[in-house]
């Protein structure tokens, strides 16, 4: 039995072995359970963000803004 040095683990076992431990974890730390909780609600909150919630006109001022930007004027 040996030591895995950092680079003898690659990306997927990271992530393998990350999402393991967390699971683990999340399954008796009510502090992270509540922040993932929270998390997964703000990106939920965020994703329901439409074009069509923009007040009129605020689309329209920030296309121009960007054009502006862009044109670096
Ligand atoms: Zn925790």
């Amino acid at each position: 039995m040996s030591v895995a040095r950092p680079q003898d683990i690659v990306c997927k076992e990271l992530v393998e072995l990350l999402t393991d431990f967390l699971e683990q974890h999340l399954v008796w730390c009510p502090g992270c359970s509540e922040y993932l909780r929270q998390f997964r609600a703000t990106i939920g909150a965020t994703r329901k963000l439409a074009e069509e919630d923009l007040p009129e006109g605020v689309k329209e001022n920030l296309l121009d803004a960007f054009r502006h930007w862009r044109h670096g004027s």
